[in-house]
């Protein structure tokens, strides 16, 4: 064989090649046109933007905006790739002001999509049209239209088929869309935005003087009251904005926002400041939420290391660390976050009666204090329903026992019910569920209800076990084997996962429908996830439909989850799904759910038992199948043999 033939041939791409390597760096689905388009309007001055989106943008994305406009003689340059008006030395990199400046947004989303770009500068008298269908420009005409620019992007990859493929239903589409809408319209409080999918308005944001209206109009006020100010200037670096009050949180870090000199960005080390700031003030698992903006000299930052700019490089990323650490640290201290604490609203909610308690040891922490330091939250779930509970290296501590037992009816006592409910016809609630576990009369969502989440009590108790609860968290009774040691919770929950399962699989879960549906408020991304899922969320017994915006509604709940607020769970699972990003298989997220759903109605470490109560845990104890673990994979119950006692005693 001649040599050369086995050299391959190195060949310069055409421009059309080139711009379709640039749109799949950028351009990965609808919203990232949205993003880049938007991006644009706001470097061009406008005020006002409206956006039109079509079956998730993979029809048509269309942005409206009042800014500077384009000469018609400059189109066909803001179509060609590299071409900006935005920097032009190398230099111009690290002082950059714009969104834009890689000038490569028109030219890669108009060689994979129909585009239309109409536009009109402030002295003239008419508009210019230009369309470019897959990388072919077409000629420039006059056409009416109001100064600024219009752009439309239709049928987004359509020479690009496996791209297309790839693209996710009209719901996830446009999760990703209002995600990227509100990075942007976040950003920009004195801009008038409004968002409009398949006909309907999403967002409709007037200018606001105010980042908290902004984040309020996009969150909504339950957001929006808990924030609390921060803010510091060092070496003319300035932070400035919102975290929440400790006692609104997520199960992801989706809602941490960053913005660096108006752009949204995403850092690790700066969300581990964050992280770090409100350590022991949350629930391990919990996140906190947080918009902030940075703002500092250009030249301190390179924001030209990420393809879609979502990432910076800081010159002095530690100094930016610990200005947010010690900036959140200092406004921790202050009295309005103490005032907030004893307000609880929310999901988590502080006890009244401990917010002093927490307050100190909240001050103390903050200081730095040696013992104040390492306190911590307890990481069960118990301490969920009481917000904050430090740990003092004591055995948990009791909460108040009035509120609490009012609260939890762990195993319903109550006369009539239990010894044969499900033979019972009569005491069931709604005609269509067979054997409904909710007592007579009871309505599912009555907050004083009793029935508990759980089998249908044992049929009888027969023998008391003689257990005792010690330090309101473990029973421990005998065998015949030994000493027998149960975590209460752990075990709970591991009951009501088998029992749960078991019915989830064999299509027996009861469903109640609920009187009034309830309408469950998330991000556009969780609402997205949640109707995507929502099949496999109706095997678990969770109706949920799409009831505009970001709300969704409950219609039905599964039955024996009756004293679990659907709100609270709803979200906690629109937490879960999020952020997975894709839809897990379908095995994966049942099983998840149902952990989630069996640890969240068990009783809770903390939980002071009655006896009854204590005999009807340990009777079902033998009605599982791996009673020796709950299903995080903690064991339920240690066993300290005879041998091992008497060993240890000296008795052998
Ligand atoms: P970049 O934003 O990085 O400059 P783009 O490809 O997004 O690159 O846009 C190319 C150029 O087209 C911009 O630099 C700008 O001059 C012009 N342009 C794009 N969109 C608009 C708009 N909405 N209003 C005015 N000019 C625009
Ligand atoms: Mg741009």
């Amino acid at each position: 064989m001649d040599s050369t033939e086995s050299v391959p041939v190195i060949r310069q791409l055409s421009a059309s090649v080139i711009n379709k390597i640039a749109a799949g760096e950028v351009i990965e689905r609808p919203a990232s046109v949205l993003k880049e388009t938007l991006e644009n309007a706001v470097d061009a001055g406008a005020d006002r933007i409206d956006i039109t989106v079509e079956k998730g943008g993979i029809d048509l994305v269309r942005i409206a905006d009042n800014g500077c406009g384009l000469l018609p003689e400059q189109m066909p340059l803001a179509f060609a790739s590299h071409a900006t008006s935005k920097i032009e030395t190398a230099d111009d990199l690290f002082s950059v002001d714009t969104l834009g400046f890689r000038g490569e947004a028109l030219a890669s989303i108009s060689e994979v999509s129909n585009f239309t770009l109409r536009s009109r500068v402030a002295d003239s008298d008419a508009g210019y049209e230009m369309v470019v269908n897959g990388g072919n420009h077409s000629e420039i005409v006059p056409c009416g239209c109001p100064v600024g620019t219009s752009i439309e992007v239709r049928n987004l990859f359509f020479n690009v088929p496996v791209r297309r493929k790839f693209l996710k239903t009209t719901q996830t589409e446009m999760g990703h869309c209002s995600e990227a809408f509100t990075r942007i319209a976040m950003a920009f409080p004195q801009i008038h935005f409004t968002l409009r999918h398949n006909e309907r308005t999403m967002f409709e944001l007037g200018k606001v003087d105010d980042w908290r209206s902004r984040i309020g109009a996009i969150f909504g006020e339950q957001v929006a009251e808990q924030l609390i100010w921060v803010e510091s200037e060092e070496d003319g670096i300035r932070l400035s904005g919102y975290v929440a009050n400790p006692t609104l949180s997520r199960g992801n870090t989706k809602m941490q926002y960053l913005f660096l000199n108006g752009r949204h960005i995403r850092d690790r080390s700066l969300q581990h400041a964050l992280g770090e700031a409100y350590r022991g003030l949350l629930l391990h698992g919990r996140f906190p939420v947080s918009f902030l903006r940075l703002d500092m000299p250009a030249d301190q930052i390179d924001v030209n290391v990420h393809p879609t700019k979502l990432e910076v490089r800081f010159e002095n990323g530690r100094r930016i660390y610990s200005q947010l650490l010690g900036t959140l640290r200092n406004r921790f201290l202050s009295t309005d976050l103490t005032a907030k604490v004893e307000q609880p609203v929310g999901e988590e909610v502080v006890d009244p009666g401990q917010a002093a308690e927490v307050r100190d040891q909240f001050v103390n922490w903050a200081r730095g204090d040696k013992s104040g330091g390492q306190t911590h939250v307890s990481a069960d779930s118990g301490a969920k329903q009481t917000g904050f509970r430090f740990d003092q290296g004591q055995p948990l501590s009791p909460l108040p026992q009035a509120r609490r037992v009012a609260e939890f009816q762990p195993f319903d006592t109550t006369p009539g019910f239990g010894q044969n409910a499900g033979a019972s016809g009569s005491t069931v609630t709604n005609p269509s569920t067979e054997s409904s576990e909710l007592p007579a009369g009871e309505s599912v969502f009555d907050p004083t209800a009793h029935a508990y989440p759980s089998l249908s009590p044992p049929a009888e108790v027969t023998h008391a076990h003689g257990a005792i609860q010690a330090h309101n968290r473990y029973l421990i009774t005998e065998s015949d084997e030994g000493v027998v040691i149960i975590d209460q919770h752990a075990l709970h929950e591991r009951i009501l996962y088998e029992e749960i399962r078991e019915k989830v699989l064999g299509g027996s879960l009861e469903t109640q429908r609920l009187l009034v549906p309830e309408t469950v408020h998330l991000t556009s991304s969780e609402a997205a996830a949640m109707l995507e899922a929502k099949d496999l969320l109706a095997e678990l017994g969770v109706e949920v439909e799409d009831f505009g915006g970001d709300t969704i509604l409950v219609s039905s709940y599964p039955a024996m989850l009756a004293n679990i607020n659907p709100a609270d769970m709803i979200r906690q699972i629109a937490e879960q799904l999020d952020g997975h990003g894709t839809l897990p298989d379908r095995r994966d997220l049942i099983d998840e759910l149902l952990h989630m759903v069996s640890c969240k109605a068990a009783i809770k470490a903390g939980d002071r038992l009655t006896a009854e109560e204590i005999d009807a845990l340990i009777e079902r104890r033998h009605l599982v199948q791996d009673s020796h673990h709950c299903p995080h994979g903690r064991p339920t119950t240690l066993v300290f043999t005879r041998e091992e006692l008497d060993r240890r005693f000296k008795r052998t």
